[in-house]
């Protein structure tokens, strides 16, 4: 009997070992873990941090014209290595980026000839993976494979555990909204959010928050290039969710939405970062640690604050004496950059763009220019259209551009995340970076790696920005709430061209109800501290030279305020409800907190990482901002912040 039960057993262990293989992928500190399960044909993986569960066992696979690799796969090989190195950027979160991580290869075969490898590097806190997929016999020859396919539906899923909520954006459906330019990544995302719905239909954009019971988990993607479409999540039910191609509606159906890739051939990186507590979340450099740099940088590029006439002053500012009066304004506040939006072709006209750009220069400035992606994609009318959408006339204005000084460019209406549309994206990038000339997209899909990839890349706004004050109120009311959603999802993947930073009461040139704009709720403090928890290199505020304050150091600190940062410090907060996270650039700390909650956010700061006294700007009970000089008592500060008020700290580093 005993016999018996011993052979039984050993059977079964013989059956799983055969139906059955297990691999591992430990992070280099040992604590996180891939855990990686092929059974049945199929491949599956989950992730764990400190032993608990933060992706469930969720499916890998890739479908393809030539073969279904999502199933009848045998495992062949898994390879792990170690693999440490360092990079340098000046744009990112962290200007110094140590990456260490384990790379793990796991070949899958079918029909006995290799079908996919899933290629992951597991770090501390990220796991990133993409597929690798190779030739396929040619029925027709015995000699020739075929050596491009088509990927008609990417298997890769995110299962969550019971008990996970949820922080998403819907996906816009595609050639919907204001003039067909959707999707634009312009809907709001929702705090803690049921699982089991799927958005408007069309799923959620990345990148996508989920709070799982033993922590949080961001999912992204980074790596996108003409060579693949952008992607998105689909929820398929409960917690399940599956990366997703883009809508065949998009770019008003022109173009496919399944990609094409040769082979062998490589899909993007898909990212998930995982934390017990944020800070992996807000201080993630995954986006850019297994991008390389696409091409060269043609000049030297150089970044700081900037104006932007369009946002107080909308589309009638957008004429040559408020343009030369931004000049002025720009110049004084010793800001670098000034945006000159839509209609300008019409309203200035190219021969006063010449003046006005010879004006900026002589005032220590520059002119950004506006253009209408498009094309046949929308129906956007604003002005300049038809040029970036083509080579030959898009390279004669950059020469024109280069020969006049403009500094960069901000292309508008993109609305597709297609294989055409990113290599719409890649050649303005490529043939900008040829004349010297920056780029900001707007009305655009999440910019996937890029400040790494494209040099002369800037920033996208990709997020439901500051135009939305100037629509109303609602979205004004909502400002503080969303300003603690955005460092921790959207701007913790990719620089974020947001054209935050006002002192207007109301976002018009009037100042008050007597023309549209919305109605200001959040304080002045509140909107310096924008400065710090939104990034981008050259960012372009909504400062007006006829509403400044009173006090001049509000305006002094967003004078001095940098745009690039040497890293970044989560201190504490819950998206939707409150945060405080820090930034150095140099030797200075500046530490910013908000709190969107009714009730005032009181929290005693650990300043340990700061070196001597510090300069408080705080607001009080009714938002009054106030600036003292504080020593702190054993590092310890006590700060209150109330509800749309901030408190930032400006301190040395240890
Ligand atoms: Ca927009």
């Amino acid at each position: 009997m005993k016999r018996f039960l011993l052979l039984s057993i050993i059977t079964i262990a013989f059956a799983l070992s055969v139906n059955a293989q297990n691999y591992t992928a430990n992070s280099p500190d040992g604590r996180l873990k891939v855990d990686i399960n092929c059974t049945g044909g199929k491949v599956f993986y989950s992730v764990s941090l400190n032993g608990k569960l933060f992706v469930d066992k969720s499916q890998l696979g890739l479908v393809t014209t030539l073969g279904d690799f999502s199933e009848n796969l045998t495992p062949k090989d898994f390879k792990t290595e170690a693999t440490a190195f360092s990079y340098d950027s000046k744009v990112l979160k962290r200007s110094h980026i140590d990456v260490s991580a384990t790379r793990a290869v796991l070949s899958l075969y079918q029909n006995n000839r290799p079908a996919i490898d899933v290629v992951f590097m597991v770090k501390n806190n990220d796991l990133a993976f993409k597929y690798v997929a190779y030739p396929q016999p040619n029925p027709a020859t015995t000699t020739e494979p075929f050596v491009c396919t088509v990927i008609n539906n990417e298997k890769s899923f995110f299962n969550f555990p019971d008990g996970t909520t949820t922080f998403l954006s819907p996906q816009m459906k595609g050639s919907t909204g204001w003039a067909r330019t959707a999707p634009s990544y312009e809907k709001p995302y929702f705090a803690d959010d049921k699982t089991g719905k799927n958005g408007e239909g069309a799923g959620y954009i990345f990148p996508a928050l989920f709070h799982v019971p033993a922590g949080w988990v961001l999912v992204s993607e980074t790596g996108v290039t003409s060579a693949y479409c952008a992607s998105h999540i689909t929820c398929e039910g409960g917690a399940s969710y599956k990366v997703a191609f883009p809508m065949q509606e998009d770019f008003n159906g022109n173009g496919t939405s399944a990609p094409g890739i040769p082979l062998p051939g490589e899909t993007p990186w898909r990212t998930i970062t995982i934390g017990e507590t944020l800070s992996p979340i807000v201080e993630t450099t995954i986006p850019w640690d297994f991008v390389e740099p696409l091409y060269a940088p043609s000049k030297n590029y150089t970044y700081g604050a900037g104006t932007w006439s369009w946002i107080i002053g909308f589309d009638e500012s957008v004429n040559f004496q408020e343009q030369k009066r931004y000049i002025d304004f720009t110049a004084d506040l010793g800001f670098v950059s000034q945006i000159v939006d839509n209609w300008w072709d019409t309203q200035i006209t190219r021969d006063s763009i010449e003046i006005l750009a010879k004006y900026a220069k002589q005032k220590g400035t520059s002119l950004c220019l506006w253009y209408n992606s498009n094309g046949y994609w929308n129906d956007a009318p604003q002005g300049p259209k038809h040029i970036m959408n083509n080579i030959i006339k898009r390279r004669k204005e950059m020469a024109w551009m280069k020969s006049i000084g403009i500094r960069g460019i901000k292309v508008d209406f993109l609305g597709s995340d297609k294989q055409q549309t990113m290599q719409l994206y890649e050649d303005i990038l490529a043939d900008a970076n040829d004349f010297g000339l920056e780029v900001i997209f707007h009305g655009a899909t999440l910019p996937r790696g890029w400040e790494r990839m494209y040099p002369n890349f800037i920033g996208s706004e990709a997020v439901l920005a500051s135009e939305n004050l100037h629509f109303g109120d609602d979205f004004c009311r909502q400002e503080s709430y969303n300003a603690t959603l955005h460092p921790i999802i959207r701007n913790s993947v990719a620089s974020m061209d947001y054209g935050g930073i006002t002192f207007n009461n109301y976002f018009n040139s009037t100042n008050d109800t007597t023309m549209w704009g919305g109605h200001r709720v959040t304080s002045d403090v509140f909107q310096m501290a924008v400065a710090v928890l939104f990034q981008c290199p050259l960012n372009h505020t909504a400062l007006y030279y006829n509403v400044l304050p009173k006090e001049q150091w509000k305006l002094d600190f967003v004078k001095q305020c940098p745009t690039l940062w040497d890293d970044i410090k989560f201190i504490d907060g819950y998206p939707g409800k409150y945060l405080i996270i820090a930034r150095r650039s140099g030797s200075k700390w500046y530490i910013a907190a908000i709190n969107a909650q009714k009730e005032p956010l009181k929290r005693t700061l650990n300043l340990d990482f700061i070196n001597g006294g510090v300069t408080v700007y705080a607001d009080d009970a009714n938002l009054n901002g106030s600036m003292k000089q504080v020593s702190p008592k054993k590092n310890m500060l006590q700060i209150t912040v109330p509800h749309d008020g901030a408190t930032i700290i400006v301190g040395n580093s240890k």
